[in-house]
């Protein structure tokens, strides 16, 4: 049994803050504003898995006015999804990830990021898909006013 989820966040870009993309911090003069580390990356395949399952999705599990997840680390929130995951018997099959960003450049971080993120989802490298394309100058990601990300799951029961 396979199961399909996407995922699409947007965090906007402030000064004053880290960027954190994928799990790791990418050196930037500004960086994303939430409640968690923010993270929009993660928190859109977050989504894609949770959507995957038709298990809402990580606002509904990891509420933005809970102090618990006050500038929480996104590694952790994906991580707790996977728990999630694993309590319904399904694996990652493969997920596809893309960010939307101006700047900074991602290409250069992508190989760390594809290994923090399969570390996390316990699968291979292979599985982990992380693209990045900016707006042409279009839009607020083109404006630098905010990043978004979309992602793919695809999903496989276990037992
Ligand atoms: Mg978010």
């Amino acid at each position: 049994m396979y199961r399909i989820g996407q995922g699409f966040d947007v965090h906007r870009l402030v000064p004053g803050r880290e960027l954190w993309l994928c799990g790791i911090k990418l050196d930037h003069e500004s960086g994303l504003l939430g409640h968690s580390d923010a993270d929009v990356a993660i928190h859109a395949l977050c989504d894609a898995l949770l959507g995957a399952l038709a298990m809402r999705d990580i606002g509904y599990h990891f509420p933005d006015n809970d102090p618990r997840y006050k500038d929480i680390d996104s590694k952790v929130l994906l991580s707790e999804v996977m728990k999630l995951i694993a309590g319904r018997g399904y694996e990652v099959v493969n997920v596809d990830i893309t960010i939307c960003a101006e700047r900074p450049r991602i290409s250069p971080h992508i190989d760390e990021m594809v290994k923090v993120l399969s570390a996390i989802m316990d699968t291979d490298a292979g599985n982990v898909s992380v693209k990045a394309t900016t707006t042409e100058k279009l839009g607020f990601t083109g404006r630098e006013e905010g990043i978004s990300a979309y992602a793919v799951s695809l999903l496989r029961k276990t037992c």
